[in-house]
């Protein structure tokens, strides 16, 4: 059984009208594997390894390192985990040696219960991981989604995510959140807190969809 524990809560906010201040939510799921989801920025490499230590974790022992996208704010530390298989975004590698893998036609399980899934939207590489674990004698799903929910507050203020996606690949970003919420009982949103799903939010987001 695999616990998800969130390490750093992530944040972003806006300093004025071309700077912004953010750092991602980094995330430790800690089972038979160890897996971390996205790495903060370089700048964070001592917390981040502090962060570990506590729970008697070196970089080393890491199995997976996944980063939901390819942004700085969220693969800044990748070069600690040298014994790690690396997912970025939909590139997998190990040092210079790189995997294919067709997330469209197939979910990439990387242990039982832990599974990284395609959802462009912010990019069109993003990637969701999902946990599906016990907790309190009941069945659990954990979205690790990224960026696709940047914090708890864009389900009911869209233009918080709508404004840092690919314009692009709005639709899809729009299928992609109702795909998950429908799915996960906890949400670890790319800049912000894990919240609870709640069947509300669910409407929301399914009414969102079909503006
Ligand atoms: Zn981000």
């Amino acid at each position: 059984m695999y616990e998800v524990i969130v390490l750093f809560n992530g944040y972003s906010k806006k300093l004025n009208e071309t700077t912004m201040d953010a750092n991602c939510t980094c995330t430790l799921i800690k089972g038979p594997k160890l897996i971390i989801v996205d790495t903060m920025t370089a700048w964070d490499r001592d917390k981040l390894l502090s962060a570990l230590m506590q729970h008697n974790i070196m970089p080393t022992d890491i199995d997976y390192v996944v980063c939901t996208h390819g942004h700085p704010d969220h693969t800044g530390n990748n070069n600690l985990f040298t014994n790690a298989e690396h997912i970025v975004g939909l590139s997998v590698h190990r040092g210079t040696i790189f995997f294919e893998k067709n997330f469209m036609s197939e979910d990439y399980k990387l242990c039982p219960g832990v599974k990284v899934v395609a959802t462009p939207g912010h990019t069109a590489e993003d990637v969701t991981v999902l946990v599906e674990t016990m907790k309190d004698g009941e069945k659990i799903c954990y979205a690790i989604t990224g960026d696709l929910f940047e914090k708890e507050e864009d389900i009911s203020s869209p233009h918080i995510w709508k404004a840092l996606g690919a314009p692009e690949l709005l639709d899809s970003q729009y299928m992609m959140r109702q795909f998950i919420i429908n799915l996960a009982d906890f949400i670890i949103p790319g800049h912000g807190p894990m919240f609870r799903v709640t069947d509300n939010m669910r409407e929301i987001i399914n009414s969102q969809l079909s503006r």
